[in-house]
């Protein structure tokens, strides 16, 4: 079976080298590709309607003679209709085909076919517009329909696949063992293979998909507690004193409970044998940064050193200055700040003094993960905001230890169970209560006629002490109807807030000016922030009431509920006005959610449903897999079932060395293969 699954496509029969190149612009450079190339759907041409009991404007099969001869009109240049007439014994249905006098020729009158395709009223009764068609001497099934592309038409895909179908010998292993399929009932892998493509009928279709649906969720399940497993290494960074009560009277604040009891979950998984590997989720403006500040000073009372990721530099400079103050009565406490935009000269002696040890906890953002970067005891690494970062970011950064505890803070909350999911090597800690004294921000969505009362009110917002960001999607002028940061800065200095001090923020900027505006602004300074989205993950002005969004159908559901925690960060109530014309179906999904609820649980459950699980996980970034069948929402019952019996096959084989497991394992490496995440 590895031999034809291997095999490259451009030798399978029907294809060459030219085909080939096509069809690896649909990811398939294997005929085992192309046999694991699901339909996305399907067409039923066993389904037969009478003419007359047919559904109209839907794709439907009829049985039908040609009844007249087919007639040519070249309606301009590049436009030749084929017309001629079909019925059945209820009633008849004129067709008309678009150019292709290949599929005219085919046609001969007084013949019976198969027509596949939507059937409509029309001024001179029914009309069929280029349906496809099949003589009746082949027999109608199912057909499947599959992603095309350019050259490459659903029927070439499919002819391929039969080809590559015809060749698989009926007794090819199958990757899950044999008694997993007896007590979960699936059917054999080479019955799915050949009935996902062209299924014998419907019954048959639904096991073939239960099947491949299960498999994937069954391999995904193994690999992910692999990864698990290969982290349960013996650490050599074992917290001995856990400090916690000393770190609290540091801070200015009293911890909430939450924070106290996820900070203790970490504490525990350091003192524990093996290293931490767990995801703090909590909403914007939960107070996660105290959380890795408490495990940093744990870190240097037991003598190794940290590294504190984020993904911005204007996030590590503003880390940098809450945790290079909180720690400042230790003078033997050396906090580094290293990014991309640290002076050479600087960077040089920060580097050695990594190396060195004498840094105990270096703040930064991929800068971090270079190869020069050297530690002498990495034993914690904690990154912010992780849905910025890939897994292989995270590994990068994880080698530079021998076995560091790891953290990760997300703020993009989302279901217990498609955490355990997308992050199913991680333990998770929940950060479910806000700091108190916080309230809720009131949220609006305006039309742009009511821009100037909006000012208005920034205004007076400014004018009571507080100060406002406006938040805008691109830099430059481009698309039309979109403002600029830099235009609108420059336009509010002139009208509206004259008398204001306006700042400008955006990604351009050189570091240092981003910094010494953050700093303004953050000082007070500056009133009115106006911005792209470089403020939308972790900046943190307690004194900002007002986030203004310009374009707000710009923006995901995530990101508005992002800008959003930009504000309420203090004790001042807080406001969030989202400017938007638009009237399109998505973005009054996305700005009535926002209006609806400010809990980020609500939120990303929103967005996932809005978006799909595929794009909201961008799973590619994740490290996890490309499912090509399953469904992470849909399919949780067959999530869970594939989980149990991935524990079931490894309670009784842990590493999968048994030979009959051998085909399974070398699914589960191939489906890793590209995260970096394989068995052995
Ligand atoms: P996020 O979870 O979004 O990263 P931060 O860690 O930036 O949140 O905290 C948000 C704000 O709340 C900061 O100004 C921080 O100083 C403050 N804060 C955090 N914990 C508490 C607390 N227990 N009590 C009062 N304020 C807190
Ligand atoms: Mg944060």
């Amino acid at each position: 079976m590895s031999t034809l699954f291997d095999k490259d496509i451009k030798y399978l029969k029907g294809v060459g080298a030219g085909r080939a190149r096509l069809f690896s612009r649909l990811g398939i450079s294997s005929v085992g590709a192309l046999l694991r190339f699901y339909p996305f759907d399907y067409e039923d041409w066993s389904d037969l309607k009478k003419i007359d009991h047919a559904p109209h404007d839907e794709d439907c099969c009829i049985r039908a003679r040609v009844v007249t001869p087919v007639s040519e009109n070249r309606i301009r240049r590049n436009m030749v209709l084929y017309k001629f007439v079909i019925e059945d014994d209820t009633a008849a249905v004129s067709v008309t085909i678009f150019n292709s006098k290949y599929s005219a020729q085919q046609i001969e009158c007084g013949s019976e076919y198969y027509f596949y395709g939507k059937i409509k009223p029309s001024l001179y009764g029914l009309e069929m517009l280029s349906p496809r068609f099949e003589s009746c001497d082949s027999p109608v099934g199912i057909y499947p329909v599959y992603h095309q592309t350019k050259g490459l038409t659903n029927r070439a895909i499919s002819n391929c696949v039969k080809s590559a179908l015809s060749l698989l010998p009926n007794d090819i292993k199958d990757n899950i063992p044999e008694h997993i399929r007896k007590r979960y009932s699936l059917c054999s892998l080479n019955f799915a293979i050949r009935n996902i493509h062209f299924p014998e009928n419907l019954l048959a279709l639904q096991n073939a998909r239960l099947r491949l649906i299960f498999e994937e969720f069954f391999l995904l399940q193994l690999g992910l507690i692999f990864s698990k497993k290969k982290r349960l290494v013996n650490s050599r960074f074992r917290v001995a004193e856990d400090c916690c009560e000393e770190f609290f009277s540091l801070l200015p604040f009293e911890l909430t409970g939450a924070q106290k009891r996820v900070i203790a979950e970490c504490t525990e998984d350091m003192r524990s044998a093996s290293p931490m590997n767990r995801l703090v989720q909590g909403d914007v403006g939960s107070g996660k940064t105290a959380v890795g500040a408490a495990l940093c000073y744990i870190a240097k009372r037991n003598k190794f050193q940290a590294a504190f990721m984020a993904p911005t530099e204007l996030l590590a400079a503003q880390h940098y200055k809450s945790l290079g103050s909180m720690f400042s009565h230790d003078k033997d406490y050396c906090v580094e700040l290293l990014t991309s935009s640290t002076k050479a000269k600087d960077k040089k002696r920060i580097l050695s003094s990594l190396k060195g040890g004498d840094v105990d906890l270096v703040i930064g953002t991929h800068a971090l993960i270079s190869d020069n970067v050297e530690f002498k005891d990495l034993g914690l690494i904690i990154t912010d905001e992780q849905h910025r970062f890939g897994v292989a970011q995270r590994t990068a950064l994880f080698k530079k230890g021998d076995a560091p505890h790891l953290l990760v803070m997300s703020a993009t909350p989302i279901p217990r169970t498609l955490a355990l999911m997308v992050y199913g090597d991680l333990d998770i800690s929940l950060l479910d209560e806000m700091p108190p004294g916080r309230r809720e921000v009131e949220t609006y969505w305006i039309n742009s006629k009511k821009l100037s009362r909006a000012y208005g009110f920034v205004r007076r917002e400014i004018d009571n002490g507080r100060q406002a960001y406006i938040v805008c999607p691109l830099v430059e002028e481009g698309e039309l109807d979109l403002v600029s940061a830099e235009n609108l800065a420059e336009a509010l200095r002139h009208k509206e807030f004259r008398d204001y001090r306006v700042g400008l923020l955006h990604g351009k900027m050189k570091p240092k000016e981003k910094d010494e505006t953050m700093m303004k602004f953050k000082s007070g300074e500056i009133d009115l922030l106006v911005s792209t989205t470089v403020v939308e993950v972790g900046v943190d002005i307690p004194n900002a009431s007002v986030m203004l969004i310009m374009n707000a159908e710009r923006f995901g559901l995530s990101q508005l509920h992002q800008l959003r925690g930009r504000v309420c960060r203090g004790k001042h109530q807080s406001f969030c006005i989202m400017v938007s014309d638009s009237t399109h179906p998505d973005t009054v999904a996305r700005l009535s959610a926002m209006l609806k609820t400010s809990d980020g649980f609500a939120i990303a459950d929103e967005d996932l449903k809005l978006r799909g699980p595929g794009d909201f996980f961008g799973s590619r970034q994740h490290g996890l897999p490309h499912l090509k069948i399953a469904n992470l929402l849909l399919d949780t019952q067959d999530l869970k079932r594939a989980q149990s019996a991935a524990f079931e096959v490894l309670k009784d084989d842990p590493t999968l060395s048994k030979e009959e497991n051998s085909t399974l394992k070398a699914s589960v490496n191939l489906m890793f293969a590209d995260t970096g995440n394989s068995l052995n």
